[in-house]
């Protein structure tokens, strides 16, 4: 009898009762704006904003309306004008150029590896030639690339680093947090990242300047003495009158769905790493089948994994796609000359063209990207592991996959 999956990929876990009672708590008393409080009140974001700050070990965080607000709110703090290049990664979702492409500026893309991380070699020669004072650095599906050498080649350059955590929230590398190396990061808490509020985002930084200008930029009012994750008033006087209001705030409502889960941040992470490895492990040694090794100093979150099908053709890739999903198995393919659901490429991004990178066009043609929601169990993810080891190994035994 062959096996089939039944489980919902885009289905996640229910949001816990007390942050459901939160919820509650705000919408009785009718305060769901930021800055609206009764005398003694403190504010759920503002609240949420100093426990974010902590756990994330950086002196200031904002939340925001979502994970794109968040980083054009960073780009325009750390001063991106209308035409101004901006490194980025060829391999992640539309949010990010979007995000360049939101103020007027030019995405430049920097290709992926095997390892599924930003082709340093490449960076380093744009780093001298495309004239970029900021690199938009997105750890694609939580894989980090090797930040000291990252960091080096930026420093030396005098590029800024902006860190796209949206799938590295709780993840570390050398021990250091993810989104502590770059001069800002940011988050998203929209319905499939590591906390769910629906939408909603984070930008953390600990540089002074760049906060009080990412809190005016949010749309504070000037209200910015109400947060608690913030800089002094002395900071806010100098940005105040130069910085726009381009409204993106998060409001009360989420915070209070967020402050509970944010609390048990680590036990989730924990809980999709049990998934991630137990995938890993059902998937290793598929003939045809590349597993991403994952550095031993990259502590991930795995709540979602990618294998690579490399120089596989389409059409043998086609029929795994098709084979595993009429077994119940939903990969998403990087490969695939339309953009569809999540997935596009840097060439489906047109509004800011680029010259072709065939090192990355080869690693993206061949990854298959599954998504591993925590209401999936430890034996669902190893029927998943069976299901596609089967399906890849039948395929490439009856056709010989490549050519
Ligand atoms: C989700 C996501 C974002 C942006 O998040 P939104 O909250 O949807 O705006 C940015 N980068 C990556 C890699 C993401 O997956």
């Amino acid at each position: 009898m062959t096996e089939t999956f039944t489980g919902a990929f885009t289905q996640q876990e229910p949001i816990p009762e007390e942050a459901i009672e939160a919820a509650v708590r705000v919408m009785r008393s009718g305060r769901l704006h930021r800055y609206n409080v009764v005398e003694g009140e403190t504010a759920e974001v503002a609240l949420l904003e100093q426990e974010f700050a902590a756990a994330m070990e950086v002196d200031f965080a904002l939340a925001t309306a979502s994970g794109g607000a968040a980083i054009a709110t960073a780009l325009r703090a750390v001063g991106v004008n209308p035409g101004d290049p901006v490194l980025t990664n060829a391999f992640t979702l539309a949010p990010v150029p979007g995000a360049i492409a939101s103020l007027g500026a030019v995405p430049v893309y920097v290709g992926v590896t095997e390892a599924l991380v930003i082709d340093l070699d490449h960076l380093a020669d744009l780093a001298k030639t495309a004239g970029a004072r900021v690199l938009l650095l997105s750890h694609m599906r939580g894989h980090i690339c090797d930040m000291d050498r990252l960091m080096a080649i930026c420093d030396a350059a005098e590029i800024t680093v902006i860190e796209d955590c949206a799938h590295t929230m709780g993840a570390r590398w050398k021990g250091v947090l993810s989104g502590n190396h770059g001069r800002v990061a940011c988050y998203s808490t929209q319905t499939y990242k590591h906390l769910n509020s629906g939408e909603g985002g984070f930008l953390t930084t600990s540089d002074p300047e760049v906060m009080a200008r990412s809190v005016i930029l949010s749309g504070s009012y000037m209200l910015y003495g109400r947060h608690l994750a913030a800089p002094g008033p002395e900071v806010f006087e100098k940005v105040k009158y130069v910085t726009p209001n381009v409204s993106s705030r998060m409001d009360n409502l989420r915070a209070a769905i967020l402050r509970p889960q944010l609390a048990r941040l680590a036990d989730q992470c924990a809980r999709w790493n049990d998934r991630y490895r137990v995938v890993e492990d059902g998937l290793r040694d598929t003939p045809g089948l590349t597993v991403i090794d994952r550095p031993g100093h990259e502590a991930f979150v795995g709540s979602s994994i990618q294998f690579l099908l490399l120089d596989w053709s389409e059409a043998a890739i086609q029929d795994v796609l098709r084979r595993c999903a009429a077994r119940g198995v939903e990969l998403k393919w990087f490969g695939g000359a339309e953009p569809t659901g999540f997935t596009s490429r840097y060439d489906s991004w047109r509004y800011a063209p680029s010259e072709r990178l065939p090192a990355s066009d080869r690693v993206l043609k061949s990854i298959l990207d599954m998504r591993l929601p925590l209401t999936f169990t430890l034996d669902d993810c190893a029927t998943l592991a069976r299901i596609i080891r089967a399906e890849v190994g039948a395929v490439w035994q009856q056709k010989g996959a490549t050519g």
